[in-house]
């Protein structure tokens, strides 16, 4: 049985439903990996973000229209991340209305250069068991940010480039609504909150959502901004908006309740910077750090820091990676050793490879047993199976989705009969 608590976390944050959030102001949730939403203007509607395929963003559109038929006038993306962006073609089939973005809008949709030196196929195919490409319905019980069970028909494929970019804080007019773009950095450089005044809607982007933030993705992402990110859920706080409107999860309404998502997920992030750095200041090893790192208690039982889409551990490793590199100060590290060389001194070690093989069978600890079948694949014996069994047992265990469709993907290449096969 998947973990409880992420089978909870997806029913019910993911309900396919269309939510009003103030008059004419909607958000469609459930329908994709990302929200989409519409204001409703005197004469034509605004989008903002448009979902990672134009299968969903069709099915979005359709209920949209139950609730107005005014044609849509622009699109606003929040940030460039391709499950915002990938929809915009169903909306604009001409590309003849104004597609506002930030001036740093950055697509990797579109940035993706497959000639460039890149790990590109490793991103690839990171990318397919973070959101847990190949697995089927039962196995990707959730994405953490959106519902497990969402269409892939046209993933990808209605991206439309901004015509638009702003390149300051500004006000404009979505025909008849007034809107304030801000300027935000968060999970993305290119972060643009929207900020209705007169509705007291804020559109967060993926600055927020009811769960850790992923400030490191496993998919493989460069440094994000951990004190911009900070900074930004401040200045979010301090809007005092009645309604919160996400990128990812239901929105959140009351002024209170928004001002304390919003500012306890900023103790958290300064949390993780503040541990990581005094642990690097008094000298702990990196794996020290990551393995005891966890939430104050005044934090660590709000509901929206469970560690359903980011984790406190990875986070801690990216934070010390991202502001000292990858070295942690000791001098051991400075040294290389194969993997194929450490597995032997260890076989030696335990007596041989046969016994290697017993202990990997024998011990309980999952992780533990993970390590020593790396150390006997590494020697060539054939413990891919015991692997993909503990890496099964794992997910099943686990709270971040992410995590568990990774572990459930790697487990089925193991096995010959993954997407990533070969
Ligand atoms: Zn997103």
């Amino acid at each position: 049985m998947p973990n409880s608590l992420l089978i909870e976390h997806n029913r019910q944050q993911f309900p396919k439903s269309v939510v009003r959030l103030a008059p004419g102001i909607w958000s469609a949730i459930g329908f994709a990996a990302s929200n989409m939403h519409l204001v409703e203007g005197q004469s034509s509607v605004t989008i903002i973000d448009t979902t990672e395929s134009t299968k969903a963003a069709e099915n979005v559109q359709a209920a949209f229209l139950k609730r107005t038929s005014k044609p849509v006038g622009r699109i606003i993306y929040t940030h460039s991340h391709r499950d915002h962006i990938s929809g915009a073609r169903v909306f604009a089939p001409d590309n003849d209305i104004p597609i506002i973005a930030s001036a740093t809008f950055n697509s990797d949709l579109v940035q993706i250069d497959q000639d460039a030196i890149a790990p590109n196929r490793a991103l690839g195919l990171r990318t397919q068991a973070q959101f847990g490409f190949g697995l089927s319905h039962e196995e990707r019980v959730s994405l953490g940010c959106g519902p497990g069970d969402r269409p892939m028909e046209g993933l990808g494929a209605g991206f439309l480039e901004p015509t638009e970019r702003i390149v300051a804080d500004c006000e404009i007019d979505l025909d008849g609504v007034t809107a304030r773009l801000i300027l935000a950095p968060g999970e993305t450089a290119d972060h643009m909150l929207v900020w209705l005044p007169e509705q007291q809607v804020l559109f967060s982007g993926d600055n927020w959502y009811h769960a850790f933030p992923n400030l490191y993705a496993i998919r493989g992402t460069p440094y994000r901004d951990f004190k911009a990110w900070a900074d930004s859920l401040d200045l979010m706080a301090g809007i005092g908006a009645e309604v919160l409107a996400p990128g990812h999860t239901l929105p959140v309404t009351g002024k209170d309740r928004i001002y304390e998502v919003l500012t306890t997920t900023r103790d958290a992030i300064l949390y993780v910077m503040e541990y990581t750095a005094d642990g690097m200041d008094r000298g702990m090893s990196m794996n020290d750090i990551a393995a005891s790192i966890t939430l104050p208690d005044e934090l660590a039982d709000k509901p929206w820091l469970g560690e359903y889409y980011g984790k406190i551990g990875w986070s801690a490793r990216a934070y010390a990676a991202g502001t000292l590199g990858w070295y942690d100060g000791n001098p051991t590290q400075l040294g290389t050793m194969s993997d194929a060389d450490r597995a032997t001194q260890l076989a030696t070690l335990a007596g041989g490879t046969a016994a290697l093989f017993k202990a990997a069978q024998a011990t309980q600890d999952l992780q533990w047993r993970l390590e020593l079948c790396d150390h006997l694949i590494a020697l060539g014996e054939p413990a891919e199976g015991m692997k993909a069994e503990a890496l099964v047992a794992l997910a099943e265990t686990e709270i971040n989705a992410t995590a568990r469709n990774t572990y459930l993907w790697e487990a089925k290449r193991l096995r010959g009969d993954g997407e990533g096969k070969g």
